[in-house]
């Protein structure tokens, strides 16, 4: 019988479950067993690893926020995943420079968003050059300006989601449970038990719920929707072209859509904001019509160039919160919920979840 076997008949158990093998869970099981090595961890997930918005995410790092809190969570994600790359020796994360088109109206308040309190300039002559070199036929209405900050990151999320749990399940008292769909979380006897939808269950001491796009669809749905979460169809178009050496990525800030150079790819990410709301990941998800006619009209004001290359890309479906702003929050005694990573999860992942063992170990919050 194994050790984490109370009795016969009794049902596994952990100091900690971590539900969402994603960006939040992993970081979660990270920093649980980062804390304390002893703590046993099981990390659970519906189907397998990499089922969720992770595995596709452009893994985009603007470390930026629209309100304070949004911004405390991006600066302190920066600081955990400069902590990681120096402990890990690769977090997965490469600088990008970043340029952004924005209205001439609205510099000051892109100013604003910077959570590291930077400022943008606008693009010099030789900058500008380079983005006319990168982005073929670049070019913006007279009330628009190129701006440039400082270089940013692109990340492998899957990746570093799989990195941190290989650090997590190599320690031997620690286990990954696919295919376990948790249906109900309950506080029994003095644990936190666990229920999947075939009936087998686990006790924890302490749980981390972190669902990403499933938190309607499961154990805190309800306290979910009390929050305002919805779901939203994420999109990222694949321009089918290499980008070249020192590309740059340009965010077309109104629109709130990036091209991003993908090294891994040997293409460019086209993310756009899909308006598909309240479509969950375990819809039929794909790109339509809608998005390809939103895609190409960007492209056809500010890039025409790609518009030849435009071809596929990747969608899922992530949870949104009001605000934007991901909710970590105490949802029973002993358990944490961590969700709504708002099309941000990825860059926002680390705070997130350090937040949630903050909760948990009676720390202070971001
Ligand atoms: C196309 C696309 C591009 C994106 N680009 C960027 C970007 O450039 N930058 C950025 O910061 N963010 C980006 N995002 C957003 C980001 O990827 C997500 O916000 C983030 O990955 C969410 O992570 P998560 O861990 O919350 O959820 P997920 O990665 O979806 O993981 C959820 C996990 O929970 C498990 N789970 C859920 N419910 C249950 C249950 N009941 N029982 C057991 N297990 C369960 C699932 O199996 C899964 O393991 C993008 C998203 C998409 C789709």
């Amino acid at each position: 019988m194994s050790e984490r076997t109370t009795g016969a008949g009794e049902a596994p158990h952990y100091d900690l479950a971590v539900v969402g093998a994603g960006a939040v869970g992993a970081f979660a099981a990270y920093y649980a067993v980062r804390r304390d090595p002893g703590r046993r961890v099981a990390v659970i997930t519906h189907a397998g690893r990499g089922a969720g918005a992770t595995r596709l995410s452009a893994g985009f790092d603007t470390p930026t926020g629209h309100n304070p809190a949004q911004r405390a969570l991006a600066a302190r994600s920066t600081a955990l995943f400069d902590e990681l790359s120096a402990g890990l020796g690769d977090a997965g994360r490469a600088p990008v420079d970043v340029r952004w088109l924005v209205a001439r109206e609205h510099a000051a308040a892109l100013d604003a968003t910077m959570a590291d309190g930077g400022r943008t300039r606008p693009v010099t002559q030789e900058q500008r050059a380079l983005l006319d070199r990168m982005f073929p036929g670049l070019s913006h209405g007279d009330d628009q300006v190129l701006l440039a900050t400082a270089p940013m990151t692109a990340g492998r999320p899957q990746w570093l989601a799989d990195r941190l749990l290989d650090e997590v399940l190599g320690r031997p008292d620690n286990v990954l449970l696919e295919g376990f769909r948790v249906t109900e979380v309950r506080r029994t006897g003095g644990r936190v038990e666990l229920v999947a939808a075939d009936g087998s269950r686990i006790t924890a001491a302490q749980a981390v719920l972190a669902p990403g796009p499933w938190v309607l669809d499961g154990p805190v749905a309800a306290a979910a929707r009390e929050r305002g979460a919805r779901v939203k169809k994420v999109v990222a178009f694949h321009i089918m072209t290499p980008p070249p050496a020192g590309a740059p990525a340009l965010v077309l800030e109104d629109a709130d859509a990036f091209l991003l150079p993908h090294r891994p790819g040997g293409h460019w990410i086209f993310s756009i904001t899909s308006p598909d709301w309240d479509r969950g990941p375990d819809e039929p998800l794909a790109i339509d019509t809608r998005d390809r006619e939103l895609a190409r009209d960007l492209l056809a004001r500010h890039v025409p160039g790609f518009l030849p290359h435009l071809l596929g890309g990747r969608v899922f479906s992530d949870c949104f919160t009001p605000g934007h702003l991901p909710v970590v929050d105490t949802v029973g005694d002993g358990v944490v919920m961590a969700f709504g990573g708002s099309g941000s999860g990825y860059r926002l992942a680390p705070a997130m979840a350090e937040d949630a063992l903050n909760l948990l170990d009676g720390r202070a919050r971001t």
